[in-house]
């Protein structure tokens, strides 16, 4: 029972999933995320029910439209995976709380900024700012997630997490460009990792400076050596470590660093 329990809420997730993937597509166009409802991204033929079941269907057609047979981006499959992941993996943790329903909208928004990151190279607002929203309202409705019990210190921690995230970024992006004389940091950087504030406050969003540029080197340095590339987007990363200091933050804050 508790096995088809789990499996439900996996596939839950996989669904939310698709509708994420529908955002990645249209969000950086400005298209709605409602209508039309899903189509081929190639021949524009709507996607009927059955090759729209999450993750199984992307594995049925092996990748390929069945209308026109163009090759569908892995990254439909990882999404879907990704959420339905996520949704079991908190639901194992949290169960029904505040924490579940913070950790699926802040690590929807991730995904979501991630994979848009890596397709277009910037990050749109329209992600990050109902983002930062998110983390100041649910810091207030579940104080707990800020290691409080009261509602507006809650509040304060989650503010000053967002001054404290987009604060520090801010300065180390003044200081690159002027060293460097030229633009070192993104503004989508900026705006994601103070939203992330939001939601973790100081201490873990000082934890995310430290993280996300380890997950970031190595991956730099394989695209710079072998795929000759210049930049990389840094907000994956910063996502990454975003959502692994919502979960073992507190954890990795008392056995490395004793707050
Ligand atoms: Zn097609």
């Amino acid at each position: 029972m508790t096995l088809f329990f789990d499996g439900f809420i996996f596939f839950l997730g996989a669904v939310f999933g698709s509708f994420l993937n529908v955002c990645i597509h249209r969000v950086p166009k400005g298209e709605s995320v409602v209508k039309p409802g899903s189509r081929c991204p190639e021949c524009l033929k709507p996607i009927r029910w059955f090759d729209n079941i999450p993750v199984l269907s992307f594995l049925a057609l092996r990748g390929q439209c069945r209308n026109c047979g163009v090759k569908i981006s892995p990254r439909y499959f990882l999404v879907e995976l990704s959420s339905g992941g996520f949704w079991l993996g908190l639901w194992k943790l949290y169960g029904f709380s505040g924490f579940s329903a913070a950790g699926v909208i802040l690590f929807s928004i991730l995904l979501v900024v991630s994979a848009t990151d890596f397709e277009t190279g910037f990050i749109p607002d329209k992600l990050t700012f109902p983002g930062m929203a998110a983390g100041f309202l649910l810091s207030a409705l579940f104080p707990a997630l800020q290691g409080e019990s009261l509602w507006y210190r809650g509040e304060l921690k989650s503010l000053l997490g967002f001054v404290a995230g987009g604060g520090i970024l801010l300065a180390i992006g003044f200081f690159g460009n002027w060293i460097f004389k030229k633009e070192s940091m993104g503004g989508g950087d900026i705006k994601l990792i103070a939203m992330l504030g939001a939601f973790l406050g100081v201490e873990k969003v000082l934890l995310v400076f430290l993280f996300a540029p380890l997950a970031a080197i190595p991956f730099a340095l394989y695209m710079k050596f072998a795929r000759k590339a210049e930049t990389i987007p840094f907000g994956p990363f910063l996502a990454l470590a975003g959502a692994l200091l919502f979960v073992y933050g507190d954890w990795i804050g008392k056995t490395l660093f004793y707050f």
